[in-house]
């Protein structure tokens, strides 16, 4: 139940502040910690790192850590 950042990731940091669980780290790749992700349930209606990036595409569903079905 994670997100996943893409190599298209521009570095803008837009993403970097908007995190509720400061899941996202800055570098060569930005990465998001699978273990902290929540998609955002419990903060918001919608992940806000995917809101806030200006790369379409670039942060997607982790396949390693897919959403666990209700
Ligand atoms: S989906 Fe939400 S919790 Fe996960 S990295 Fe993005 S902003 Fe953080
Ligand atoms: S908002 Fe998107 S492009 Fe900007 S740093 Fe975050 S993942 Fe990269």
């Amino acid at each position: 139940m994670a997100l996943m950042i893409l190599d298209i990731c521009s570095r803008c940091d837009a993403c970097l502040s908007e995190c509720p669980n400061e899941a996202i780290t800055a570098g060569r790749p930005y990465t998001i910690d699978p273990s902290r992700c929540s998609e955002c349930v419990g903060f918001f209606d919608t992940p806000q790192c995917q809101d806030m990036c200006p790369v379409m595409g670039c942060i997607v569903p982790d396949p390693h850590h897919p959403r666990v079905a209700a």
